[in-house]
């Protein structure tokens, strides 16, 4: 049977993957990053009453006026940033789609990605769907960017470098310093900044930074985020893309062909959750993220792991090596079966699996959740 060569390299989600082997084993599924606890009752409220209202057709394709509005909004409270709803703003079917959308739009077959490794495991198979070649850097965890490193990784093919603040898997959040380190590489090579700030509000060292408010950067940079981290509803599958009005022209072709739109009555809910939620709302996420993150990073060391604590995002990176000497996939299977936690081996996220002796751990859930898990965590290592 014919399959295309592209999708050859692919292999499945481990993310899913694990998911799928936590339901069987009935562990805590600590693996795939999504929240147990209930979204705003603002949000859930808004969009029963969309419902209700029939907004049960098509959104314009490149997102509901008042969401495009609210985002605008959204922006220039929260980063002082100008966005023009009109020109600058699409809603794709998530972050997932938005990353896609945009490397599609913007990049052709023979053109460099710089990916920083760890990576989120969409970024290389996106950029092989559209020909590009991912050029990996190495940002290891706890230390600061090497902006000379990067600046190998830089040549005549570079079209763009993703970025992604606060990062999924390592936990850091970008410096003022680092940004602009960045930006002034991507300014003299001519190179898109594709930025993921999904976790833009789940911030403990901060602040975050958006690239796009530096000097000069907002007219080459494509700032992805959306509502499944921020709202907890990573089922909606709602994401945003701002960029300069001629790409986003090109980005919102790709984005009508590829989806259409994203969900018409749950884009009126977020539009009224970014207009009307508090910033105590966001503040008290963080906050509770806080709590879940010292929680659980606490338990793992006591449990023997050793890792540094994310400044943001909800995932911590352990390594187990003083509990288990095998390869990670090995050992994250073992702590389904051992102890039931699932996580997601680092191999996920790296192009050389063998020496990887660190696991992912995602703690966006509720604390009772967590203290089980780190009850089991302890059982298992015999603490
Ligand atoms: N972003 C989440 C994670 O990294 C969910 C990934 C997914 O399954 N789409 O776990």
């Amino acid at each position: 049977m014919h399959t295309a060569k592209r999708t050859h390299g692919f292999t499945e989600s481990v993310i899913r993957g694990m998911t799928r082997l936590a339901n069987e084993h009935g562990a805590i599924n600590l693996a795939q990053g999504f929240p147990n606890f209930p979204a705003p009752d603002l949000l859930k409220e808004a969009a029963i009453a969309a419902i209700r209202a029939d907004v049960n057709q098509y959104a314009i394709t490149w997102g509901a006026k008042p969401l495009r509005e609210a985002l605008a909004r959204k922006m220039q409270a929260f980063y002082g940033l100008a966005v023009d709803p009109e020109t600058e703003i699409t809603v794709t079917c998530g972050a997932t789609e938005a990353m896609a959308s945009v490397l599609l739009a913007l990049v052709d077959p023979g053109d460099e990605v710089v990916v920083f490794e760890p990576w989120y495991e969409n970024y290389g198979p996106d950029a092989v769907l559209c020909g590009a070649r991912p050029v990996h850097v190495p940002l290891p965890v706890g230390e600061p960017l090497d902006l000379d490193r990067l600046a190998r990784a830089f040549g005549p093919r570079t079209r763009a470098i993703i970025l992604n603040t606060p990062n999924n898997p390592t936990g850091k959040v970008f410096t003022a310093d680092e940004l602009a380190g960045i930006a002034a590489l991507c300014q003299r090579h001519g190179v898109y900044v594709l930025t993921d700030e999904i976790y833009e509000h789940i911030v403990y060292e901060g602040p975050h930074i958006p690239i796009a408010t530096l000097p000069g950067m907002a007219e080459r940079t494509i700032t992805i985020s959306g509502a499944s981290k921020t709202y907890a509803v990573t089922g909606w599958r709602i994401g945003t893309i701002i960029a300069p009005r001629e790409l986003t022209a090109a980005i919102r072709k790709v984005h009508d062909f590829l989806t259409v739109g994203a969900p018409a009555p749950l884009q009126e809910a977020v539009a009224k959750a970014m207009d009307e939620l508090p910033r105590e709302y966001y503040t008290g996420m963080a906050d509770a993220y806080r709590r879940r993150r010292d929680l659980l990073c606490g338990a793992l060391t006591t449990a023997g792991f050793r890792l540094v604590p994310p400044q943001g995002a909800y995932y911590v990176l352990a390594d187990y090596s003083a509990l288990g000497s095998e390869g990670d996939v090995a050992f994250a299977t073992r702590l389904v079966q051992e102890a039931g936690v699932a996580t997601v081996p680092l191999s996920s996220f790296i192009s050389d699996p063998s020496a990887s002796r660190r696991v992912r751990f995602a703690f966006c859930k509720t604390e009772d959740l967590l203290e089980e898990a780190a009850q089991r965590l302890l059982t298992f290592a015999g603490r």
